[in-house]
């Protein structure tokens, strides 16, 4: 790799890592100033940015450049990496709390990072041991690198465990894939993206493999004008790659997903759902409290419809926090994590929490009437509806309940509230 220090305009050396076209320079004092900062005060500026574009970014459909150049600033983007590679070590609790905070600002905002950060715990937590990766992660500190995620393949919906492309050569591989749904695609630095491990494997032997800019052309396939996550810029590509073996992580796509993956985005993910749901809490309280000023101190009768969405909510946090509670526990325990009571967790931890994340914000609507329903208000609850309800697609709600059905009928009935 490629290192090496240039004075900028003002004197200050800036670092310059990398060997790609257009590699991100970083001015070293910002970079020490920006670590110094507690994370809260950095996230807070972060969030500030993202809440500021969240409109234009919903209204035209585009990346939250704003909110990730601010990202980038305060060092969010490599903090979960070891310190011993140039990161800040900092655990699943407090990115989940970073996508929360996120998602109240802006959601397409939060699930890009949410998505983001999934690939970076795949990566710390299954390629320490490989150099490459290694060398990876301490570029995804200086640089600040985003990396995005492709598991969609074809017509195959959200069947994250099979790939129909393989992964081909020996020590030079080529990977081609038909990508319907890559999330800031485009804009990323480079893209983890799962394939099978060998043209005579089966779909289920797959690999993860990170690709950076350099290594792959996008061919657009589809847009994305949707209905919410309109700054996601989820479009379909089709994706031409090459790289070296040692790209693809030493263990098995099977493993990190049970292990990392699987786990990992259904936390973060559901952080940021919770995010849009505090959000149009806030919303709604503003209501009943407006309206009751104005009435005299008498609550309006949409206000039974805020208690509901504020139970709700906490029904939600709660779940969110024994969830990470839980894989916190098991995180280091292989038999744990890979149990079928763990497994069956994780994945009802998404379905439950898109549930109540979107009852959450259905009861706000209710509460505030045609002033939610508006899009003209200041208690408007469309940009948090739309955002919301992409919840159960991602990773169909009907396809995880399907595939927990048989885990359902084996164990038998707890005889006490604390088994
Ligand atoms: C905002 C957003 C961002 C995304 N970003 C990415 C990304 O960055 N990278 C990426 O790879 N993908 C991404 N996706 C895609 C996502 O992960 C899923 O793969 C995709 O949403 C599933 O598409 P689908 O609904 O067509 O497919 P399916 O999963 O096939 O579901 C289609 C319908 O079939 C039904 N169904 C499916 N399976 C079953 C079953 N077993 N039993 C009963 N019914 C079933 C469901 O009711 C569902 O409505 C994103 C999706 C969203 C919404």
């Amino acid at each position: 790799m490629n290192i090496r220090t240039t004075a900028n305009e003002n004197g200050h050396q800036e670092l310059c890592i990398g060997d790609a076209a257009g590699a991100r320079h970083l001015n070293a004092s910002a970079r020490q100033a920006a670590g110094s900062g507690d994370l809260h005060s950095r996230v807070d500026k972060v969030v500030a940015t993202a809440s500021a574009h969240a409109a234009a970014v919903d209204r035209e459909s585009r990346f939250p450049q704003e909110a990730f150049d601010a990202a980038r600033a305060a060092q969010i983007l490599g903090f979960a990496v070891p310190g011993e590679l140039g990161g800040e070590g900092i655990g699943v609790a407090d990115v989940a709390d970073v996508c929360y905070r996120l998602g109240q600002a802006c959601a397409s905002t939060a699930l890009i990072y949410a998505m983001h950060q999934t690939k970076v715990a795949c990566i710390v937590r299954h390629g320490l041991d490989s150099p490459w990766h290694r060398q990876l992660l301490r570029r995804l500190c200086t640089e600040q690198l985003l990396f995005a995620s492709s598991t969609t393949e074809g017509q195959a919906g959200g069947d994250l465990r099979n790939s129909a492309a393989a992964v081909e050569g020996e020590m030079r591989i080529t990977l081609e894939r038909q990508a319907t749904v890559i999330s800031y695609g485009a804009a990323a630095d480079g893209i983890v993206t799962t394939a099978r491990r060998a043209v005579d494997a089966a779909s289920s032997d797959q690999v993860l493999v990170t690709f950076l800019k350099s290594d792959y052309t996008l061919e657009p396939l589809n847009g994305w004008d949707a209905f919410g996550m309109r700054g996601t810029c989820s479009s379909g590509f089709k994706l031409q790659a090459s790289g070296q073996r040692e790209q693809i992580l030493p263990d098995s796509y099977e493993k990190i997903h049970s292990h990392t993956m699987m786990p990992f985005a259904h936390l973060a993910w559901s952080s940021v759902w919770a995010g849009i749901a505090t959000a149009a809490v806030g919303r709604a309280r503003g209501f009943v409290r407006k309206t009751a000023y104005r009435a005299g101190g008498t609550l309006p009768p949409g206000a039974a419809h805020l208690t509901r969405a504020t139970a709700s909510l906490r029904t939600l946090r709660s779940l969110i926090a024994a969830s990470l509670q839980r894989f916190e526990a098991a995180s280091a325990d292989q038999a744990l994590l890979e149990s079928i009571d763990f497994q069956t967790g994780m994945n009802m931890l998404k379905v439950n929490a898109s549930e109540l994340a979107i009852s959450t914000v259905m009861s706000t609507m209710q509460a505030c009437g045609i002033a939610g329903y508006r899009n003209d208000t200041e208690f408007s609850m469309g940009r948090h509806l739309r955002d919301i309800l992409s919840s159960p697609i991602m990773i169909s709600n009907d396809r995880i309940l399907a595939n927990a059905a048989a885990a359902s009928l084996l164990g038998g009935t707890p005889s006490s509230l604390r088994d």
